[in-house]
């Protein structure tokens, strides 16, 4: 168990976790890695805990890949003119109500308050240019 705490998080994972207290889920950035590792440790005694350790190091990476790619396209986005994005996520039993409420939502680029997936590990949304405004 003590291994896990070495597992270490990158910076963008933290402001999203601060992210989260903001938005009240936790109530602090502790509680929230804390529930994070507790999900991880009850899904090692049904996969072995290296499986678990990999397997959570590839979320926290997928996660961190899809941040860095989305803030890339809103960058070509703005290059092309683009003023506005929509946001589009998988419809599905598994997308979380956060996600769901965002389907087709459309939203300025430049504006800081705008949210831009990945909303959460695994989430699955993505932008497109949004043409209609
Ligand atoms: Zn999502």
């Amino acid at each position: 168990m003590s291994e896990l705490k070495k597992i270490q998080l990158p910076q963008v994972v933290y402001e999203y976790l601060e992210e989260l207290v903001k938005e009240g889920i936790f109530s602090s950035v502790e509680e929230a890695i804390n529930t994070a590792i507790a999900h991880m440790i009850s899904h090692a005694s049904r996969y072995g805990y290296d499986s678990v350790k990999k397997k959570a190091n590839k979320l926290i990476e997928d996660y961190t890949r899809s941040v860095e790619a989305n803030k890339a396209t809103l960058e070509r986005y703005k290059e092309a003119g683009v003023k506005r994005y929509k946001w589009l996520s998988t419809d599905d039993e598994a997308t979380c109500d956060k996600c769901r409420e965002l389907h087709e939502k459309s939203f300025k680029i430049g504006d800081k308050n705008a949210p831009l997936p990945p909303l959460h590990l695994m989430c699955r949304c993505t932008i497109i240019p949004d043409m209609d405004k």
